[in-house]
């Protein structure tokens, strides 16, 4: 079960090379560029493109300054912004033409003195550029196969170094009066929204991947609606979820993927709807957070072995569901998150529960977590949503590994999964109208989008 985890990265790969997505993609974004859409297949092929082509463009002595307006075009039906792209591109003329470039490509085992060295720099010329305490911060990111790029005049001496840190940000090092300075070469980001759809039928992961999405997005989707729908236990087969996400472009090579602005899940019959807002969280179209006191579920989905199971039983006792909690099993040693902000009011055991660990949220709520093969919290302790606690076991009265859960609100056992939370801050009523005029629009857009490819399929 340990392998599921560490499967994803192949599965991600396999993702990428999705013919099907990346053909959706092209089809609901008309406008986007040939040579974007062709990169959506293989965003590493993009990536490796890009480098070389941006060696080639990389400002000699000439130093040529680009701007682009970043542009955000929804390219989704229906347009709401019809912002223009305006472009405007300057040159000003050489300086020194007699500047010579060369590259290096960062082996394993090298280090800056011996790169340097390799590349007839002198000791002094590198302790001189490593006294920019911005250049050294990232010179230790440096990592084989990333490239450095050197320039010389024609002492031999060294005038400018370029590091590549990401395909939007270079690091570039210049010789200034005798000292080195450093300054971050920032390229513009243009922003495309791109709509993907899924209907569950044998695991959240599953959908999501065929959907085109990655790994970070489908995480993401599970922890906007995590803390309404528990992704370990509740998904069924027949559920289904659209997004709308961003996909950000440089000189028009795709590069990497932004933020999800909206998204919809219906579980089990029942329809979240989830929009992004300018301060960085998410709300239902009426302005309630998604965000709430508690998560649905204190074991993330991932380390379930099977998102959903139409014929599951009680994993331990055979019956569906008994007793006063929740069962999650999971490999030993999962981690277990405290599902609310709150004080810990024992951690201790017993032969019954084993290792427990109980916490008090509030005044009215407390929430168990039983048969644990460790804790990592004691009496007193205070836990913020999402800390680790504890890890699963199998300690206590039990048959097998497995979380017990329990949610009790004025001492009475609830239902975690289903009982009303209470929510994080709404909206107010200054917020409200700019949010919801945004939020009409996406919401549109992920039904108009949603229909589109459901006639199409
Ligand atoms: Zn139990």
């Amino acid at each position: 079960m340990a392998g599921f985890v560490q499967q994803l990265p192949r599965r991600h790969q396999v993702l990428l090379s999705t013919v099907a997505a990346a053909t959706l993609i092209v089809l609901l974004l008309p406008s986007e560029q040939a040579t974007a859409s062709r990169n959506t297949s293989d965003p590493k092929l993009a990536e490796q493109q890009l480098i070389l082509g941006e060696r080639l463009e990389i400002p000699v002595a000439a130093k040529a300054a680009v701007t682009a307006q970043a542009q955000h075009t929804p390219a989704l039906q229906p347009s709401v912004d019809t912002t223009a792209a305006a472009e405007t591109v300057a040159v000003s003329e050489p300086v020194e033409p007699a500047v010579q470039w060369s590259g290096y490509k960062v082996k394993s085992g090298d280090s800056l003195a011996r790169i340097f060295e390799r590349m007839g720099y002198s000791p002094q010329e590198l302790y001189k550029v490593t006294q920019d305490q911005q250049a050294n911060k990232y010179f230790l990111k440096l990592r084989p196969g990333d490239t450095l790029r050197f320039a010389k005049d024609t002492n031999d001496e060294l005038v400018q170094l370029a590091y590549q840190i990401s395909p939007i940000d270079t690091l570039i090092v210049s010789k200034i009066d005798g000292s080195y300075q450093s300054e971050i070469d920032t390229k513009e980001v243009q922003v495309q929204e791109a709509f993907a759809y899924a209907e569950i039928s044998s695991s959240f992961w599953n959908a999501g991947i065929n959907a085109g999405l990655t790994e970070n997005q489908i995480m993401s989707i599970a922890s906007i609606f995590g803390w309404d729908i528990d992704f370990a236990l509740d998904l069924r087969k027949g559920d289904e979820f659209s997004v709308i996400f961003e996909k950000e472009y440089v000189d028009g090579e795709f590069v990497g993927y932004g933020k999800v602005l909206a998204a919809e899940f219906v579980n089990q019959g029942e329809r979240y709807q989830a929009i992004l807002h300018e301060d960085g969280d998410y709300y239902a179209l009426d302005g309630s957070a998604m965000r709430k006191s508690f998560l649905r579920s204190p074991v993330k989905f991932t380390y379930i072995s099977s998102n959903f199971n139409p014929r599951r039983l009680h994993p331990v006792t055979g019956v569906v569901r008994p007793h006063n909690g929740t069962d999650y099993v999971a490999p030993v040693g999962t981690p277990i998150m405290s599902s609310g902000a709150g004080k810990v009011i024992a951690s201790a055991y017993n032969n019954l529960n084993g290792h427990y660990v109980f916490i008090q949220h509030g005044e009215r709520y407390v929430t168990k977590y039983l048969h644990l093969s460790k804790r990592l919290v004691k009496r007193g302790d205070k836990v913020k949503q999402g800390d680790i606690i504890g890890r699963l076991g199998s300690t206590g009265r039990v048959t097998g590994a497995h979380l017990h859960y329990e949610f009790l609100v004025d001492g009475v056992h609830r239902n975690p999964r289903n009982v009303e939370l209470p929510e994080a801050e709404s909206l107010n009523a200054q917020q409200l109208p700019a949010f919801k005029k945004i939020a009409e629009q996406r919401l549109a857009m992920l039904e108009n989008n949603r229909r589109t490819y459901l006639a199409m399929n």
